[in-house]
């Protein structure tokens, strides 16, 4: 992978630590997302799949009763405290999809035929079942999809049987990983309780926080970069890229980490030849 000028011309980074495969929601196949990443100019990135490997990892897990995830960078994929936390992921999601799947049905919605579709996958995730309702015509796209159906308070919607945070930091840490807590402004908190989320992550065993993510606008940025710093996190930069037909999420098109935060990445050095180590065949 090169290390080549970001587009846009703005100052970045080069990071992208928040990226997805077909290997959980994503389109592309893991090599392809790093072809991408690469040619939108990054050059130190994580592949961090929905509760798999590939080598990074995003976990669902619960706090105070609501779901939150953990990116684990820098994991070691063959670690078996990782493979137990990914294995008790991987069996929630397949109960909850068949649960997804009856409650579409009594909403009105093809729930067995998009459960057709979703359970060939290891991992379901909504967004298979948003994609899936999408092409049976039921929803013109993904996001009417969880507006009519997946989303919070929805009909479709199945409370999720995530392990509890502490476990997800413990099990990355245990695996050689360094937790961030992803997308930190997407949970519906109050300021209080996200304050508290943050300074539990931390007290917990968890090194960073996602301070700048994609589409993210400059206020939540530095609100985000506020809760780091009171936490005493540092900070971690990611799309969250799941397609590249969603120009906002596009890879490394992310703001600079602000000054005042300790990049993650000071770990794993980024130079010319940082990237290097990430080929993309090894990802394949
Ligand atoms: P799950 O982990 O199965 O609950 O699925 C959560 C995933 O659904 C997230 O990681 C997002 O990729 C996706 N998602 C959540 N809400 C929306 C939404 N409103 N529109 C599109 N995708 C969404
Ligand atoms: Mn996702
Ligand atoms: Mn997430
Ligand atoms: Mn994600």
């Amino acid at each position: 992978m090169s290390a080549s000028v970001a587009a846009g011309g703005a100052a970045r980074d080069g990071v992208d630590f928040h990226l997805h495969s077909t290997c959980s929601d994503g389109v592309l196949p893991p090599a392809g997302v790093v072809a991408l990443a690469a040619n939108c100019g990054v050059r130190l990135c994580s592949l961090t799949d929905h509760d798999t490997v590939v080598p990074g990892v995003e976990l669902s897990a619960r706090w105070q009763g609501r779901t939150v995830h953990v990116v684990g960078l820098g994991v070691d994929p063959a670690a078996p405290a990782l493979a137990t936390a990914i294995g008790a992921r991987g069996e929630a999601r397949r109960v909850r999809a068949e649960r997804i799947r009856d409650r579409l049905d009594r909403a009105g919605a093809p729930g067995t035929a998009a459960y057709a579709r979703v359970a060939v996958h290891p991992l379901p995730t909504r967004t298979h079942f948003a994609r899936a309702l999408v092409e049976l015509g039921a929803a013109a796209d993904p996001g009417q999809a969880f507006e009519r159906w997946l989303g919070r308070g929805k009909p479709a919607q199945v409370p999720s049987e995530w392990p509890e945070l502490d476990e997800a930091i413990g099990a990355i840490a245990a695996s050689g990983g360094v937790a961030v807590l992803a997308h930190p402004l997407r949970y519906v908190l109050s300021n209080g309780q996200r304050r508290e989320l943050a300074r539990q992550f931390r007290a917990t065993g968890g090194h960073a926080l996602e301070v700048v993510t994609g589409g993210q606008s400059s206020q939540q940025r530095e609100l985000a970069t506020g809760l780091a710093l009171r936490a005493g996190l540092e900070g971690s930069v990611g799309s969250d890229c799941h397609d590249p037909a969603l120009p906002w999420h596009r890879p490394g098109r992310l703001a600079k980490l602000p000054e005042a935060v300790i990049p993650v990445w000071h770990r794993w050095q980024v130079s010319g030849a940082a990237a290097a180590a990430v080929p993309p065949d090894d990802l394949a």
